[in-house]
């Protein structure tokens, strides 16, 4: 089944998305997500010059040798811009092998281990009425987890906190945070303020809401070892699922410290593109779950594995779902959540009406619980005509500096 065709799709239906389409001899036709958010023209390069050359021609069900071909044939591996470049083809290909089996995805990875997938959406607030309304619309929508993120008095816009419009009347507080501009936004960030405000949040949202219900926190990788230390020791009493990105992680040992302080569960990865970023972090047992996006890691393929690894140490899976990952990627990381053992959950924030035009999905969101439906292959289609009225605009995620002007993590 060889490839004849593969064509690079960059489309705005709201936000940039980048598509990768490939087509068979036959006349398959498998969509891989390569949407690194904020350096979406870098990988539709790295595919359209560097990576279509090589795929015409091959044989579409060789997954495993195009994937190690890509990886260890450019010599320079790893990387945000290579991993979502190579992601998209494997993915493609995976959709391309499901459609030649007239299978849904899912059941080429070993079948359902589970009958739906548990999502969390995000509430926020810039002050607790406002996150009160937040929680209660998504507990509305079906939600049985929620993510939790609070503005701290005295700090203006920060991660994870809307504007404050709502959308379609529903009195949600949605959040976007790539803005369409031709440089980033800037923020201001206070660490002491954030470690002092977090806590009464997070009790109040228990007395409104008792002690049920699965509340997780994002932290954005904005802390030192220590402080993540003693803010994960002072939610304790409120039973978070997960504290994410504690620390930037990226000195994987600086986890032990915090693991040595702390019972709050941790959850890492999103900014990560390998199996060697998780390599300390799940060997020895200093997380919990593992964040990384189908899209960011290289494809389904290298995560089959990461997560069997994961598997080895009870680490479970939740997986960056954000709306900068395209329904061609949520799609893939659905039906690795329906097939993996060590499911933990599924992030889920609905996209816009238009991008749900330009990608026409299978999958559901039902009572709480995604799934990734029964059409062979994905399930998701990319209607050119319609990504074509999208035409790309730039849009960056914010920066952050601290008070003083340095600059910190976002
Ligand atoms: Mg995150």
């Amino acid at each position: 089944m060889r490839i004849v065709n593969a064509e690079v799709v960059v489309t705005s239906p709201g936000r940039n998305f980048v598509t990768l389409e490939i087509t068979t001899e036959d006349g398959l036709r498998g969509y891989g997500d390569g949407t690194l958010n904020g350096r979406e023209l870098a990988v539709a390069s790295y595919l359209t010059d560097h990576v279509v050359p090589l795929l015409i021609g091959r044989d579409a069900h060789r997954i495993e040798d195009t994937w190690q071909y890509l990886h260890r044939g450019a010599y320079w591996r790893r990387g945000p811009v290579t991993m979502a470049a190579v992601a998209a083809v494997d993915v493609a290909l995976w959709d391309i092998k499901a459609q030649a089996a007239g299978m849904p995805l899912y059941q080429l990875l070993g079948g359902a281990s589970r009958t739906g997938i548990r999502a969390y959406g995000h509430a926020s607030g810039r002050d607790l009425p406002e996150l009160f309304d937040s929680i209660r619309a998504h507990l509305d929508e079906g939600y049985k987890s929620i993510r939790v993120q609070s503005a701290v008095p005295g700090l203006g816009t920060i991660y994870g906190i809307g504007a404050g419009s709502t959308i379609g009347g529903t009195g949600r507080y949605d959040y976007e945070p790539a803005r369409r501009h031709p440089v980033p936004s800037e923020e201001v960030w206070d660490t002491r303020a954030y470690l002092r405000h977090l806590p009464t949040v997070f009790e109040a949202v228990r007395n409104e809401f008792g002690p049920d219900l699965p509340l997780l926190h994002d932290v954005h990788h904005r802390l030192t070892p220590i402080q993540a230390a003693r803010l994960g020791k002072s939610l304790e009493p409120y039973d978070l699922f997960w504290m994410e990105d504690c620390t930037p992680a990226e000195n994987q040992e600086s986890l032990r410290l915090v693991r040595h302080h702390t019972t709050t569960p941790l959850a890492i990865g999103e900014v990560f593109n390998s199996v060697v970023d998780y390599q300390i972090l799940i060997r020895e047992q200093l997380i919990d779950y593992v964040r990384s996006a189908v899209t960011h890691t290289g494809g389904i393929t290298p995560m089959r594995k990461l997560f069997d690894y994961a598997a080895l140490y009870q680490v479970k899976s939740g997986i960056h779902g954000p709306t900068d990952i395209s329904p061609v990627g949520m799609a893939a990381g659905l039906h690795l959540d329906l097939a993996i053992h060590n499911f933990g959950i599924q992030e889920f924030m609905p996209h816009t009406e238009d991008t749900y035009r330009v990608f026409q999905h299978d999958y559901t969101f039902t009572d709480g619980y995604l799934h990734p439906g029964e059409t062979p292959g994905l399930g998701v289609r990319l209607d050119r005509e319609a990504a074509a009225a999208f035409p790309y605009e730039p849009a960056y995620l914010p920066v952050n500096r601290l008070r003083d002007g340095t600059m910190h993590d976002w």
